[in-house]
């Protein structure tokens, strides 16, 4: 409900994307957006002042942890409703990439508030751009699973996934990962960018192995990295296989259904593997 201090029109937050290592990736309209807010809730408040201060931006920053603040929402809603506006950083790159936010932009948005979302770095996308590396379709990883079980299934799955797969790797763990990645496909070309936009930018080609030995004969593998892997290579299936993976559905479901899991099966359409199941089934 409104009150005496309410400024409508004015209240939104503006989720706003900071450069990923270096400075001049700042947009023009982040910075005047940055300006404009009357709060900006990062997540180092350390980390951010370095950003402001290089912009001369003087708005207040408060500390915003997603997982750990629980009453923090509630007040930058306050302050939405007191007509406020209220930017969102983090600190590096695109906020809920990875990062904060989700939950906040979810809630702001149920309260009725607007949201604006301003483009500008993303370690993802960026390694995707430079990687020379099928980028039409791309599935996002996020963080790999720590423990070494839940990493191997993971990695077992996103081998399999038919798109250009991107993940991020603390630089402690990159060389086990290359080691499990190996071990589970020998061939696969993959690319680790590394310390992107910084002035040890580095993009390493080729199969695990490959990149492994390249890493392990450092000191010390230091940086922020993306790890990218090519697509699984689509399986051609014959015209025997497809017959033998119908007749063995049919007898448990309908010729519709058959079609269908067929069609997920193989990647085929489901128009023609209907036409060929019902040709199986009549004889
Ligand atoms: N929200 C950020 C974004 O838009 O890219 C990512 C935040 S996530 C907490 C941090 C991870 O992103 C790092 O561990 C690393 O895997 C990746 N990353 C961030 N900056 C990077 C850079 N300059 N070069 C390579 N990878 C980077």
């Amino acid at each position: 409900m409104g009150d005496a201090t309410e400024k409508p029109g004015l209240s939104k937050l503006v989720v706003v994307a900071t450069p990923i290592g270096n400075l001049g990736d700042m947009t023009f309209r982040a910075v005047e957006a940055l300006k404009d807010a009357d709060l900006i809730a990062c997540e180092d408040t350390r980390t951010s002042r370095v950003l402001l201060q290089h912009y001369g931006i003087g708005t207040p920053l408060i500390s915003y942890h997603e997982h750990s603040d629980s009453g923090k929402p509630d007040m930058l809603l306050a302050r939405l409703r007191a007509g406020e506006s209220v930017a969102l950083i983090t600190d590096a790159g695109t906020p809920l990439i990875s990062d904060p936010g989700y939950k906040l932009v979810r809630e702001v948005r149920a309260a009725g508030f607007a949201v604006e979302a301003l483009p500008g770095a993303c370690a993802a996308i960026t390694a995707l751009s430079g990687a020379g590396l099928p980028s039409d379709r791309f599935y996002f990883a996020g963080f790999l699973p720590n423990k070494t079980q839940a990493l191997n299934t993971a990695l077992t799955s996103l081998l399999q996934r038919p798109e250009t797969v991107l993940c991020y790797e603390s630089p402690k763990r990159i060389l086990a990962t290359l080691e499990h990645l190996a071990a589970l496909d020998a061939t696969r070309q993959l690319c680790v960018a590394r310390e992107l936009t910084k002035r040890h930018e580095e993009w390493l080609h080729g199969t695990a192995t490959d990149i492994h030995a390249a890493l392990s004969a450092r000191e010390q593998v230091r940086g922020e990295i993306v790890l990218l892997w090519e697509p699984a290579e689509e399986k051609t299936v014959g015209p025997e296989e497809v017959d033998a993976l119908l007749q063995s559905l049919l007898p448990k479901m309908s010729v519709k259904e058959a079609a269908k899991q067929a069609a997920d099966a193989t990647g085929l359409g489901r128009s023609a593997l209907y036409q060929r199941a019902l040709a199986l089934k009549n004889g």
